[in-house]
């Protein structure tokens, strides 16, 4: 516990950004680069220790809160919390639950953008662990190879069950993609509505955020504005 306290404050106290402190970094929703931050020793622990310790540290939480541990309601709630984190919501963490991801030939010989819409998903915001729920919009344009259309929403899905930013989601999941596709020409756009705006902090209930990168053709006022034009639709 000693221990605990004497990083949470070394954290607290060390680190700012531009001047701002870390409180303002995380109302303001900043993110520091492309990588999720992870610890270099991250996947040294099994699943299963992971999880344990999860369901202790929650425990005490709501232990902390006041909640009566010993209701039948809440006994489960700490192993539900540690499942729910390990296995699904946070399961992008892992890279060994990146999907796999066959190249075939583009045997059609289709040349133009494909696009795969509307690709609906849930992630959490890092900084307050609520979620984000939106909608992603990736498109890419052939070099040569092609993937499953499923494959698209997988790789969506992926980097979303993480702690996230929306920017970082947007750019992490067209790189792979460029990777994948052996391409520049990819474009990922993502609409998202941030919980921890709109039911607490300032509340607002209507507003979304769009974020969009637009790799090698896909950065040419023509083909964005094109590619916006498939959207509306
Ligand atoms: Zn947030």
């Amino acid at each position: 516990m000693k221990h605990q306290e004497t990083l949470l404050n070394t954290l607290l106290t060390s680190n700012s950004l531009n001047g701002l402190s870390l409180d303002e970094i995380g109302e303001d929703h900043l993110y520091t680069g492309i990588d999720t931050p992870m610890k270099p020793d991250a996947f040294k622990v099994s699943d299963n220790e992971k999880k344990e310790k999860i369901a202790d540290l929650f425990s005490q939480i709501m232990d902390v809160m006041g909640l009566d541990l010993t209701d039948d309601s809440l006994k489960g709630t700490p192993q539900r919390v540690a499942k729910m984190y390990i296995d699904e919501i946070f399961s992008g963490l892992n890279p060994a639950n990146k999907p796999k991801i066959a190249l075939f030939d583009n045997k059609y010989q289709y040349n133009q953008m494909l696009i795969e819409k509307d690709i609906q998903f849930y992630s959490n915001c890092e900084h307050h662990f609520v979620p984000i729920i939106g909608k992603a919009h990736v498109a890419y344009i052939s070099s040569g190879k092609v993937i499953g259309l499923s494959k698209l929403n997988r790789i969506v899905q992926y980097y979303a069950k993480r702690p996230q930013v929306q920017e970082r989601l947007t750019n992490q999941i067209a790189v792979d993609l460029q990777n994948i596709l052996e391409t520049e020409d990819v474009a990922v756009i993502i609409d998202a509505k941030h919980l921890c705006v709109s039911s607490r902090g300032v509340k607002d209930d209507s507003s979304s955020t769009i974020t969009c990168f637009y790799g090698g053709a896909f950065n040419k006022q023509e083909k964005i504005v094109e590619l916006q034009n498939y959207l509306k639709s």
